[in-house]
């Protein structure tokens, strides 16, 4: 499927086209950390099934992942009390936004889905599983840096820091759903991991390669064990496609056709089962919290590759 494809080319138009956007979408403020970041930025970074790294654009540049790392704690998560899991969260999109607190009224404080912040609090609280909120961290910390084979990536301290101040929401969300007992742990203890797993910094490349175990149906391509098992492996690619965009999941399937999962400092993570797995970046977001030009640019990849459930043929950037 890759024979072929002169990937270096692909991205390099990509990101040129990219460059010459003017509608670039907003940067998050809401969190102080990410306020300040430049919207021209732009980068993309694909790992291919054979180790073959393919990037463009600042690839190197590190930035906050934010709910991208919601991937990463759902498979710890799982690893630890399997499908029952799922008893405390949900696997349906939301249709509502990442931050929504209506939804956890009507649905006695179980949370549609991982991928919604509320969903990833719950996850937080079963990394946490008693141990110290630092304890918790560190795991996910270097979950992550095992999944990338990358010992450098590290957690932006200020950006958790800014968060935490400004996280009232979020403590929202932790205190109602504690309330239904749906949360075993104080919700300051819960969020201090679920702040800090939010304030990963990585890069493109970085991330193209943490992703790599859902490309290659659950194994680490280095060392052969499996993450997760090949199922699910396959379940976390589902829930990426029908969830990982929020209230933009549906949009997002429907242009791009890949299984992708956003955050709002601006990245995408995007996996094709069996061919490859890729990261891109662009700060700013549209109405929904999701990568304005970051869907462009997986959506003109389809188009160029044919890495997508939608035909290629029959796609057209433009629409
Ligand atoms: N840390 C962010 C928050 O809780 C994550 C949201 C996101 O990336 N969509 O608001």
């Amino acid at each position: 499927m890759t024979g072929g494809l002169d990937l270096d080319a692909i991205l390099g138009e990509i990101a040129a086209d990219m460059a010459r956007e003017e509608d670039r979408g907003k940067v998050a403020d809401y969190i102080p950390g990410l306020a300040g970041v430049d919207p021209r930025h732009f980068g993309i970074a694909v790992v291919l099934a054979d180790g073959s790294m393919h990037v463009a654009g600042d690839a190197d540049v590190p930035f906050s992942i934010q709910s991208i790392s919601k991937v990463f704690a759902l498979t710890i998560a799982l690893g630890k009390v399997g499908d029952q899991l799922w008893r405390r969260v949900g696997h349906e999109p939301s249709g509502s936004a990442f931050n929504s607190i209506v939804q956890l009224e009507a649905e006695h404080g179980i949370p549609r889905n991982p991928f919604i912040n509320a969903g990833a609090i719950v996850v937080s609280d079963v990394i946490l599983g008693g141990s110290r909120p630092t304890e918790a961290i560190g795991e996910i910390l270097r979950f992550t840096r095992h999944l990338a084979s990358d010992e450098s990536i590290r957690i932006d301290e200020d950006v958790a820091k800014g968060e935490k101040e400004t996280g009232f929401r979020n403590m929202a969300l932790a205190n109602y759903m504690r309330a239904f007992g749906n949360l075993d742990h104080a919700a300051e203890d819960v969020l201090q991991v679920y702040f800090n797993q939010c304030a990963l910094s990585m890069t493109c490349r970085q991330l193209a390669m943490a992703g790599r175990y859902l490309m290659a149906g659950g194994a680490h391509p280095d060392t052969g064990h499996n993450v997760v098992s090949a199922l699910r492996a396959r379940r976390i690619n589902a829930l990426m496609m029908m969830c990982g965009h929020y209230d933009g999941s549906g949009e997002f399937s429907f242009r791009v056709g890949m299984p992708g999962k956003s955050g709002v400092g601006g990245g995408i993570l995007a996996v094709v089962p069996g061919i490859a797995s890729l990261a891109v970046w662009s700060p700013g977001l549209n109405d929904r919290g999701n990568s304005q030009l970051g869907a462009l640019a997986l959506q003109q990849l389809a188009v160029a590759t044919g890495w997508s459930v939608l035909n290629p043929r029959e796609m057209a950037v433009s629409s």
